[in-house]
């Protein structure tokens, strides 16, 4: 029997496997800033909640609500994720931005979340999600 071949949340047309799945088991962490993204994209679609805070900016983590935050990711329907967007945030830099938007359905309404997010290398080498700077 083949075995159905699962592509990931996150729309790269990857399979899970390859792509979103190993930086939401904490087995592999993301190498550039545009696989966070799409890791994060993939936790709120699977409501991994506790990916969302681990991959925020150490600093900020203690403001991080976790209850809006399941709130949201539990009433959405997750459609989509578009990157429009990539500067830097590759396995050599140490900041990037990416710009995206997330399409998902809430109370019978499609919506689009658009936002250019800010990424920083952690003294640690790894990636976080520093903030929303859209219109900045
Ligand atoms: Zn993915």
């Amino acid at each position: 029997m083949k075995k159905e071949i699962e592509t990931c949340y996150c729309q790269s047309g990857l399979v899970q496997s390859e792509c979103c799945g190993p930086f939401l088991q904490g087995s592999k962490f993301p190498g550039t800033a545009e696989q966070l993204m799409r890791s994060r994209y993939s936790a709120y679609v699977t409501q991994s909640i506790s990916y969302l805070k681990k991959t925020l900016w150490p600093e900020q983590q203690s403001q991080f609500d976790r209850h809006e935050v399941e709130n949201w990711a539990n009433q959405a329907k997750w459609l989509g994720l578009e990157i429009l967007r990539v500067e830097k945030g590759s396995l050599f830099d140490t900041s990037g931005i990416v710009e995206f938007k997330a399409h998902y359905k809430i109370s019978g309404r499609h919506e689009i979340h658009h936002e250019v997010s800010r990424f920083q290398r952690g003294s640690d080498g790894k990636w976080y999600y520093v903030q929303n700077v859209t219109g900045q």
